[in-house]
């Protein structure tokens, strides 16, 4: 009998899949190759939806939730793979069909495995976790769309949040400049702290824009959707590119043609979930050559296992500032 370990799990309980503490053992643990030691998991937003039970993200119960995991490989069937390697996992459907990073041990694909970059120590993988590996995903398509900084502003939406502080971050590192858009306007230092030159109040965005407005911003980092995502592509400037993630202010796209075919501003859609492994491990080499680890520690706070389900709510109603790292071993 093998020594039981703490995990996360989604069940359905009144109708409802909400996460809860449990216990577990190994021969609980699906079948995948890889075992690994779990340090440290995050909360990201789709934690949020799928611990609280207000999304519909576990597709199966039970279900381990946590979408984000960084540990060390206990046994490995892959020889790719050795005891003492440093992992993470983002996404690949863990918490929706694969068990998740809320566990002190899980079993998972190595298909999956990233290695952690030497600069980093696990609980700063997870200070990144998918929240920032998305926004590197979001800086690499503005990038890869030519805008240089001589271009102007980039404006960043849902900027408190793990997205948009880690976007902050690394858009001003390479020199753009950088606007951010808050509902909290006592974020402002720590906003700027992190790099943005400009806060803007939400308000300004989410309403019904015109179809074109004046050109603003060279390019966007958008996660929140609705009125907020249109009023950034009618303010976007002429071939701006907008990389859309996210959905914290819901999941409609109230627009027009306008941006698109007057101005060539492009839409670009970012998953994070199911991006092929060339796109995650370039998006992790760039996280370790740009990300100044001391402003990461400034966005980052440190929370038990246990806390989860609170953490869960916390997020949802827009109270998480920055990441949160979870100790799933405290
Ligand atoms: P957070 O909750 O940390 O950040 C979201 C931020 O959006 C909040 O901090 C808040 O910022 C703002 N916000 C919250 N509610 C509203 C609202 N009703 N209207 C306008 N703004 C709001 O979440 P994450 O950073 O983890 O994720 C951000 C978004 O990106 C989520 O929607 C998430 O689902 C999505 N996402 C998508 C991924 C993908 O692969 N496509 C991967 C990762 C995340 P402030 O208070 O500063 O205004």
């Amino acid at each position: 009998m093998s020594t039981p370990f703490n995990a996360i799990v989604a069940e359905e309980r009144d109708g409802k899949i909400k996460g809860h503490l449990k216990t577990l053992t190994l021969s609980d643990l699906p079948d995948n190759d890889v075992l690994i030691d779990v340090a440290y998991s995050t909360v990201n937003y789709k934690d949020g939806l799928a611990v609280s039970g207000a999304g519909r993200i576990c597709r199966q119960t039970p279900m381990v939730c946590g979408i984000d995991l960084a540990g060390v490989v206990a046994e490995s069937r892959d020889p790719a793979w050795k005891p003492g390697d440093r992992v993470l996992v983002n996404g690949y459907g863990l918490s929706e069909d694969q068990w998740g990073g809320y566990s002190q041990k899980q079993r998972v694909k190595s298909g999956f495995l990233v290695r952690v970059p030497d600069v980093f120590g696990l609980d700063e993988a997870m200070a990144i976790g998918t929240a920032g590996y998305t926004a590197m995903l979001c800086v690499n398509a503005i990038r890869d769309h030519g805008i240089t900084p001589d271009r102007g502003p980039v404006l960043v939406s849902g900027a408190g949040g793990g997205v948009g502080s880690v976007a902050i971050m690394l858009l001003a590192k390479l020199g753009y400049q950088v606007a951010a858009i808050t509902g909290r306007a006592a974020l402002g230092d720590y906003l700027k702290s992190l790099g943005a030159s400009e806060i803007l109040d939400r308000a300004e965005f989410a309403r019904d824009a015109k179809p074109l407005e004046k050109e603003r911003w060279a390019a966007g980092v958008d996660n929140v959707g609705a009125t907020t995502l249109a009023t950034m592509l009618a303010t976007t400037k002429y071939e701006g590119l907008v990389a859309a993630c996210g959905l914290a202010g819901g999941v409609s796209l109230p627009t027009s043609v306008m941006p698109f075919i007057l101005r060539g501003v492009t839409l670009r859609g970012i998953d994070s979930v199911q991006a092929a492994m060339p796109r995650r491990l370039r998006a992790w080499a760039d996280l370790a050559a740009l990300l100044d680890r001391d402003k990461l520690r400034l966005a980052t706070s440190r929370e038990p296992l246990s806390r989860v389900p609170e953490l869960a709510q916390d997020i949802l109603a827009g109270k998480v500032q920055g990441r949160v790292v979870i100790d799933v071993n405290a």
